[in-house]
């Protein structure tokens, strides 16, 4: 019998965990949620993964915050600790919610009004709702007075949005994931949709049923290649030989679309200058796919009347990740592969709301909707809207943060949702700079490795607990529904940063969350046409929209591109190998990424039992080859290291990774993976180089 048929009410809602955006419908019983199935929402059509079916039990976990909690006098804030939630009480003391508001933004007036609001920093959360994210990048900036406000987009995809930004004027997809079923010829590079976006998958695979060519681009091997027309595995980090290497076969072989070229771009000229001497022949020892087989997948794309590329963080995760993703617009413009059906350019967004926080202006550089926070117009139009004058300087990006904190510029965080101490790289660095703040707030769920470093820890409510907007990575505006109440005494994110904001003297007034969503709306044109009203009555509104009663764009470009001249710019790229590579004393490459069971640093999903119980322990990858040669057995733990710290494990023999390579996800708090990873930056996007590390491995101790 189905669960459904006991419920006491239904609620419909989204997912809580990517950005793919699935719309669900919760049955509740006796205060639980018994049940999540898959409504038919634009991007998902019915479907859930299992995270989205299963996962959901995180809410009810024994482990939520349930009340406002103050660090002893006597605590530690010691880097090295151990967090368990066992020890929270020998930490933390439960406070009285006045006393703890008052703590809060008592800490951080004293810092304004002794350094400036520059020795202030916020971290907000692309699991939270647009409204919250608004909310919060105002706080920074309207109460805090800088711009240092940042969140996990930078860990992401900061480089796939600089190139995009520069390139054709939009942080955004051009084109949703359901249009691979409009396209002969789909790249997917970078990416693991099965594990991190597995009903967008459901789409790729069934184009490739249909008869679209399927180019599956990775440098681990992945189930998606046995659907593929071609799989092709490349040397990790060496993404821009095997994309310049295709661009140069197109250009040679005479298969660009020069009328687009001519109609739409500028660049052209010296991008053909600049791959002149990157022929596949030259490039193939380098990436380590054949010259042959670098020709038949460039022409494929070049040749199809409707080609599409995605990508994920296998290619924005580098010190060359802005390059990367300037090697994939240079691809689509130069065929003409944008701007129609079945066209485009598609970075696969992680989080539910990492598109939505990005465009509420939760990133230091841009306010709402992209607007440079440099530019004096913008700031005037701000300073009107905000009601006091506004830092004129770019903040401080998430990793140049723990930085200046090192630095002694950065004296004072408040951190809602986000969870630095496990998703930042060189986590000792990261850890020792949160245990050096002279005052940190942390606002989540969970008592999270961030929280253990706290000075006051404020409960807030899941996103089944809450009210708002969510933007997916197809643009796509939905509504979240409250399905329970908050446990215990922890309250709604919004009202928290509102009294936050209100401690520091903002006087906000907002009733509710559409209140916050109408100001926001009214700051950005990307939301015209699409009131709250509209929202809640079509499930899902596409931006832009161009009239409140016409359907929004999901494909955009077609006429030109949001630049200065309506041209979109080809940037050429040169060949920039990874910060660290493998020699003698380390000599294996370290990657780093998701499971399809857990999520991101597994604060939700961790708590999750019907999750967890499909992967409950911290494993790194090798394949079964490496494994022999080295004389290790599949099962034992072994110590894996990097310049930067060692982390003990247990070994998994996997096919899929390629030999000298190790894989190791980043969400298990009991060996962070981010413990040995590389901080050095991309120059452009100041995203952290997650994706290549060299390191060793022995058998543990
Ligand atoms: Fe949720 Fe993403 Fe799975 Fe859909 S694909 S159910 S949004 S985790």
């Amino acid at each position: 019998t189905r669960r459904t048929e006991y419920a006491e009410r239904k609620v419909e809602s989204v997912c809580p965990f990517c950005g793919v955006g699935c719309q669900t419908e919760l049955s509740v019983k006796e205060g639980k949620i018994i049940q999540v199935e898959g409504r038919k929402g634009p991007a998902n059509r019915g479907k859930l993964c299992i995270k989205g079916r299963f996962g959901y039990d995180y809410v009810l976990s024994p482990e939520r915050l349930t009340r406002p909690l103050i660090r002893r006098e006597d605590a530690p804030k010691d880097a090295r600790a151990r967090l368990s939630f066992d020890r929270l009480h020998e930490v933390f003391r439960e406070a009285t919610w006045q006393e703890a508001l008052e703590k809060a933004s008592g800490g951080l007036k004293t810092i304004i009004d002794r350094d400036g609001g520059g020795a202030l920093a916020g971290f907000g959360s692309a699991k939270g709702t647009n409204e919250e994210a608004y909310l919060f990048q105002k706080l920074v900036r309207q109460g805090f007075g800088t711009n240092n406000v940042d969140h996990c987009t930078r860990l992401c995809h900061a480089s796939s949005v600089a190139a995009l930004m520069e390139g054709v004027g939009s942080g955004a997809v051009s084109a949703p994931f359901t249009d691979a079923e409009k396209s002969d010829c789909i790249i997917i590079i970078g990416a693991r949709p099965e594990q991190n976006h597995p009903v967008a998958a459901t789409y790729f695979k069934q184009a490739a049923k249909n008869g679209a060519t399927l180019i599956v681009m990775d440098p681990r091997r992945q189930r998606l290649m046995r659907h593929a027309t071609h799989g092709v595995v490349f040397e990790p980090g060496r993404d821009v030989a095997l994309l310049n290497a295709m661009i140069h076969t197109i250009i040679e072989e005479g298969l660009t679309d020069e009328q687009y070229i001519q109609a739409h771009t500028s660049g052209f000229e010296a991008l053909k200058e600049k791959v002149k001497g990157f022929t596949p022949e030259e490039m193939a020892p380098i990436c380590g796919v054949a010259a042959d087989e670098i020709r038949t997948i460039a022409r494929a794309f070049a040749r199809a009347e409707r080609g599409i590329i995605f990508w994920g963080m296998g290619i924005s995760q580098h010190v060359h990740g802005t390059d990367n993703s300037r090697c994939l617009i240079a691809l689509a413009l130069i065929t003409g592969h944008v701007g129609r059906p079945g066209t485009g350019l598609h970075p696969l967004r992680g989080q539910n709301n990492v598109q939505g926080a990005s465009d509420a202006g939760l990133i230091p550089m841009f306010y709402p909707d992209y607007k440079s926070v440099e530019n004096p117009e913008l700031i005037a139009r701000y300073e009107d809207a905000w009601g006091r004058p506004l830092d004129h300087a770019r903040g401080l990006t998430v990793v140049e943060i723990m930085h200046a904190i090192h630095d002694g510029e950065i004296k004072g965080m408040y951190v809602q949702g986000e969870n630095p101490a496990m998703s930042d790289p060189d986590q000792h660095h990261a850890r020792a700079a949160l245990a050096s703040l002279e005052h940190l707030v942390v606002q989540d769920i969970f008592f999270t490795e961030t929280a253990w470093h706290a000075d006051v820890i404020l409960p807030a409510s899941s996103q089944a607990e809450k009210l708002g907007t969510y933007t997916n990575s197809n643009r796509q505006v939905q509504l979240g529904r409250p399905v329970l109440d908050p446990p215990g005494e922890a309250r709604q994110d919004w009202e928290l940063i509102v009294a936050i904001a209100n401690g520091l003297g903002c006087n906000w007034t907002y009733a509710d969350v559409p209140d916050v969503y109408a100001e926001m709306a009214a700051l950005m044109p990307s939301l015209a046409n699409i009131s709250w009203e509209r929202i809640a009555r079509e499930g899902a509104v596409t931006y832009p929209a161009p009239a409140p009663d016409a359907p929004g764009k999901e494909v955009i470009f077609e006429t030109g591109f949001p630049t200065d001249d309506g041209r979109a710019r080809i940037v050429p790229t040169d060949l920039v190998p990874p910060d660290e590579l493998p020699d003698a004393e380390f000599p294996l490459v370290l990657t780093t990424g998701r499971m399809l069971e857990h999520w991101h640093t597994g604060a939700m999903t961790r708590t999750s039992h019907a999750l967890n119980a499909q992967e409950p322990e911290p494993v790194v990858s090798m394949h079964p080859r490496d494994i022999g040669r080295m004389g290790f057995t599949r099962g034992q733990q072994v110590t894996v290291e990097t310049r930067r710290g060692d982390i003990t494990l247990t070994l998994r023999a996997d096919r899929d990774v390629t030999e000298g390579m190790l894989f190791i996800p980043f969400c298990f708090r009991e060996a962070p993976a981010n413990f040995l990873t590389n901080p050095s930056l991309d120059p452009f996007g100041k995203i952290p180089e997650f994706k290549f590390a060299a390191a060793r491995i022995r058998a543990a101790d």
